[in-house]
């Protein structure tokens, strides 16, 4: 039975172990049962399935994800954490922990070998100081994904959610947006973990779209315009594409490009919606083929 969501349990863990949280690692480990189960509930894990959970500290959500699912592989970077997780998970023969950096992990690789290349779940209570990067690399590297369930800072949730025109919309927003559906289903007071973290936490399902909401030609084109457009947010989308080294196209065609999405020339980037971003790339694409065809 899952027995570590309750504080004096994890806190005899720690004890036993002579545990020492690392700062670098990002951890903070969750004390309160109501929130895992959450967490849980909002993962729609079943019995079928095969989850991938990132970062399982001393196994707590583990226990959880092992009595609801088929299999987990959890993967920790702290090899202080190893002779723990092989005490906490001993009553579970589903669970495989791995110790090692997530991202140098090939997750696609787990995902053919334990769900015969079938759409995974990733749970996570995730370490707070890589959580774009993991996010991003789970999504770009074309993963197979079902759904990401993670617990993130709260203003990180924020800004995953944000729309066109909010001062927290940016690249991380439109990135999210584009490969799945963000939904916030939980918010997490800091004295719900140990040690409490000095920002509020959020839990966000990310559910992958089976087909992208919109229709682009050149994917990363498109990743390095909303890169260049949020470089330099004070700045005209025209100025902020026309200095970006990865874009090699004078100022006069950006801005001709922008007319012909029927925007005014000095629009700026965080106004723009993910529709009309991948339509200016795929406008700006086929300029940029024109002129390599030249
Ligand atoms: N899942 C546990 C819980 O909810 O109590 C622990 C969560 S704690 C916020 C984050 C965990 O991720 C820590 O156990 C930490 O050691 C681990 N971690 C940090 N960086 C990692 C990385 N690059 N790859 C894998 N695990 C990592």
């Amino acid at each position: 039975m899952a027995t570590l969501g309750i504080p004096a349990n994890t806190i005899a863990v720690l004890q036993k172990y002579h545990f020492n949280f690392q700062k670098k690692f990002g951890q903070n480990f969750l004390i309160d049962t109501h929130v895992l189960e959450k967490i849980i509930d909002a993962a729609g894990v079943m019995k079928e399935d095969f989850v991938l959970e990132i970062g399982p500290g001393i196994g707590t959500m583990t226990q959880y994800l092992a009595e609801a699912a088929r299999e987990v592989t959890a993967v920790e970077i702290d090899k202080n954490l190893i002779p723990i997780l092989a005490d906490t998970l001993s009553g579970y023969d589903n669970v495989a922990v791995i110790n090692e950096d997530i991202l140098k992990l090939d997750i696609s690789k787990i995902a053919e070998e334990k769900n015969g290349g079938k759409p995974i779940k990733v749970v996570a209570n995730l370490p707070y100081y890589i959580t774009t990067p993991i996010i991003m690399g789970l999504f770009e590297s074309h993963v197979p994904i079902d759904s990401i369930t993670i617990m993130v800072q709260k203003e990180v949730a924020d800004r995953m959610q944000e729309k066109p025109g909010s001062k927290e919309y940016g690249a991380l927003s439109l990135a999210v947006q584009y490969y799945a559906k963000p939904e916030i289903v939980a918010v997490v007071p800091p004295n719900c973990f140990m040690p409490r973290p000095k920002v509020g936490s959020a839990v966000i399902r990310l559910t992958r779209h089976e087909q992208t909401p919109v229709q682009v030609d050149d994917e990363k084109l498109m990743f390095r315009i909303i890169r260049a457009s949020f470089n330099q947010r004070r700045k005209t989308l025209a100025n902020g594409l026309s200095n970006f080294p990865e874009i090699h196209l004078e100022k006069e065609l950006i801005q001709q490009s922008i007319e012909e999405l029927g925007l005014p020339v000095n629009v700026r980037g965080e106004t723009l919606s993910l529709e009309q971003f991948a339509e200016l790339s795929n406008i700006l694409g086929k300029k940029i083929e024109n002129k390599s065809n030249l």
